[in-house]
C-alpha cells in the first residue's frame, strides 16, 4: 500500500487563481510540541494546459534558483498562465533559513534523499511530497541548482536523460530553450536519489541547472536563472507571452560521461590548482598539486585527469581533505 503524505497545505491544486500559502511538515519537538515546519509553496492556474513544477533551495546554499523564484512568484499573475505553475522556492526550507546544502534538522541532502520516506525525518518527508504529490501531477520540471559553497560552475542547464526517447528529445528542446551558456547530459551512473531521477520515474520532462556557485550569486547568474525559467515557460507554452528580451547565444551541449570525468583529492592539504574552470585537459594532465601544512617540505601529491574534456566545474575551498571533488569535466556532443 501507498503510504500518504503527512504534509498538509490550504492549497486546492484543481483551483484558478494565485494561491500561496505554506506547506505544513509536522514537526513534533522539545520548544513546539505540535508544530510543524511552515515550506512556501505558490501555484499560478488558468485553464487547461501543462503542469510545471518549479524548485530552489533544494541546497540551501544555491541561490541563484531561489532569487529567481521569488522574484517570478511577485510579478505573475494567474490571467498570464496557460496551465499551472507550482513553484518551492525554498524546497528544503529547513537548509534554506541556514544557508546550508543539508538540513540542519537531519543532516540529509534533499537531493539524495528521493523517493522518500512520509514517516521518515523532516528531509525524507519533502522528498516523499515532491514525488508523490507533485511530480505525480507534472507535466515539466526544472530544479535550479548551483555549486553551492563547494563548487563553482561555469552557467549550465543539464538534464538525466530519460529512457524514453521522447522525453528524452523534450529534455533536449528545454535545455536548448533554458539557453545557458553551455547544457549537458549527466549520466545518472544508477544514482536514482536525486529529484531528476525522480522526475524520469514520474514521466516528467525535467531539467536542471548549475549556475554558478561559491555560496554566492552573481549579476550574470541571476540573469541566467531568469531569463532561462521565463524561457523554458515561453518554450512549454505555460506563459505563452512572457517577455524572454533577446535571443541570447546557443548553448554549448555538452555530456558528462562518467565517474571518470570526476577529479578528487588524493589526500588531506592545502590544494594547488593547475588548471582553471573553462580550460581544456587531456587526459593524463595534472590536475592539482595537494601539499601538506604539517609538513611543509613533503613533496606535494599530484593528481592527474583520467579523461580528456572541459572543466565545468572546480572546488572552491582551498583545505581538502581525502575524496573532495576538485574539478569535473564534460565533453562535446558530437553533431
Ligand atoms: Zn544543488
Amino acid at each position: 500500500m501507498t503510504r500518504k503524505s503527512r504534509i498538509t497545505s490550504e492549497i486546492d491544486f484543481g483551483r484558478d487563481g494565485k494561491q500561496q500559502c505554506f506547506l505544513r511538515l509536522p514537526h513534533s519537538i522539545h520548544r513546539s510540541a505540535y508544530g510543524w515546519i511552515a515550506i512556501p509553496i505558490i501555484v499560478l492556474k488558468n485553464g487547461t494546459g501543462p503542469t510545471v513544477l518549479l524548485t530552489a533551495g533544494n541546497h540551501g546554499d544555491e541561490y541563484e534558483g531561489q532569487l529567481a523564484l521569488m522574484k517570478l512568484c511577485r510579478e505573475l499573475e494567474p490571467e498570464t498562465v496557460c496551465g499551472r505553475i507550482i513553484m518551492l522556492p525554498a524546497a528544503n526550507y529547513p537548509a534554506v533559513i541556514a544557508g546550508l546544502r543539508t538540513s540542519p534538522i537531519d543532516d540529509s541532502n534533499l537531493n539524495r534523499s528521493f523517493p522518500g520516506d512520509p514517516d521518515g525525518r523532516p528531509t525524507a518527508a519533502i522528498a516523499h511530497y515532491i514525488e508523490s504529490e507533485l511530480l505525480s501531477i507534472a507535466d515539466f520540471a526544472i530544479d535550479l541548482h548551483s555549486g553551492g559553497s563547494s563548487l563553482m560552475y561555469l552557467p549550465s542547464a543539464l538534464a538525466t536523460p530519460s529512457e524514453d526517447d521522447q522525453l528524452a528529445a523534450t529534455q533536449l528542446n528545454m535545455l536548448r530553450a533554458f539557453a545557458a551558456p553551455l547544457a549537458y547530459f549527466a549520466y545518472p551512473g544508477g544514482e536514482d536519489r536525486t529529484m531528476l531521477a525522480a522526475a524520469n520515474r514520474a514521466k516528467v520532462a525535467a531539467i536542471g541547472t548549475e549556475l554558478g556557485g561559491s555560496g554566492t550569486a552573481s549579476v550574470q547568474s541571476v540573469a541566467i536563472a531568469e531569463r532561462g525559467v521565463r524561457r523554458v515557460l515561453k518554450h512549454i507554452a505555460v506563459l505563452p507571452d512572457v517577455d524572454v528580451g533577446q535571443d541570447p547565444l546557443p548553448t554549448r551541449i555538452m555530456e558528462v560521461c562518467g565517474s571518470d570525468y570526476y577529479v578528487y583529492s588524493p589526500d588531506y592539504g592545502l590544494w594547488e590548482p593547475l588548471v582553471e574552470l573553462g580550460d581544456d585537459v587531456c587526459a593524463g594532465q595534472a590536475a592539482a598539486a595537494v601539499y601538506c601544512p604539517q609538513t611543509p617540505w613533503r613533496e606535494p601529491v599530484l593528481t592527474h585527469f583520467a579523461q580528456s574534456g572541459t572543466i565545468i566545474c572546480r572546488r572552491v575551498p582551498g583545505l581538502v581533505e581525502r575524496g573532495d571533488c576538485l574539478f569535473h569535466l564534460a565533453t562535446d556532443c558530437s553533431p
